[in-house]
């Protein structure tokens, strides 16, 4: 399978942004340009409070919804926490997990978040399983360290059914929000090497399906160059999802790449 057979992936993750009256502002905007388009998935992720109203927004277009982050038992005593099963129920397709942020402000551990991927998988929900090494890191060359081990941890137990179903996305911690972005070429080689981690996992045809995303201050003018990379199925955006005009922008780029 080459990247031509994994269809892009646009995702907006509005993060901790957007009350429900402005989040169903935002997409009806991004509806109206990109609603009905089919060879890019268009998704947006905004807070839980807004996901009901977003859905209702969407339901007759091609956009897809999904969620910040969810917790893995299906239901209990877990004050503030949405399970995989609620969120199916508000027509969620997609789920963010182990973002940075989750990672940094609230010590998702990767055991933690192997947890989440799972319960995701066996609900019918993609997760979009985020990895991503830090300045400190970077500049020490554990990059490929950091990432393999975040991938073997966070995917263990994860097998060659659910590729179809799930989507990596590879986020440098020092590129997210501060408008550093890794080159093409050092992005194209993390990817690279994530799917051969991928084939390890879930074998060859299994890795070939995968999508894995970029995520890190992408924007419509840099946009291009990375996902014209073999490796790079799209993107996972943050500031530039929460604007119509560069959301669509991404879009249009990614169905032209
Ligand atoms: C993100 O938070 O996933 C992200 C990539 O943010 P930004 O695009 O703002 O760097």
């Amino acid at each position: 399978m080459t990247n031509s057979q994994r269809k892009p992936l646009i995702a907006g993750n509005w993060k901790m942004n957007n009350t429900s009256a402005d989040a169903v502002a935002l997409v009806e905007e991004i509806k109206i340009e990109i609603g009905h388009c089919t060879d890019v998935t268009a998704l947006v992720c905004p807070p839980c409070t807004s996901l009901e109203s977003v859905a209702r927004v969407i339901e007759d277009s091609n956009i897809q919804l999904g969620a910040q982050n969810m917790h893995h038992e299906p239901n209990g005593a877990y004050t503030g926490e949405i399970s995989a099963g609620m969120l199916r129920h508000l027509f969620c397709a997609y789920v963010i997990l182990g973002h940075s942020e989750r990672r940094a402000y609230f010590s998702e551990s990767d055991t933690f978040i192997n947890k989440k991927v799972l319960a995701a998988l066996e609900n019918n929900l993609k997760p979009v399983f985020c990895v991503g090494e830090s300045l400190d890191e970077r500049e020490n060359g554990k990059t490929s360290e950091v990432v393999e081990s975040q991938v073997r941890e966070g995917l263990a137990s994860v097998v060659a059914e659910h590729s179809e179903n799930l989507v990596v996305a590879y986020e440098p911690v020092w590129a997210i929000g501060t408008g550093l972005t890794a080159t093409p070429e050092m992005a194209q080689e993390v990817h690279a090497g994530i799917r051969r981690i991928l084939e390890d996992l879930v074998g060859s045809s299994g890795a070939a399906r995968v999508r894995i995303l970029y995520g890190g201050s992408m924007k419509p003018d840099n946009a291009s160059d990375l996902l014209a990379q073999p490796d790079i199925d799209g993107g996972l955006i943050g500031g530039a999802s929460l604007e119509a005009r560069s959301f669509v922008k991404l879009v249009e780029i990614a169905l032209a790449s």
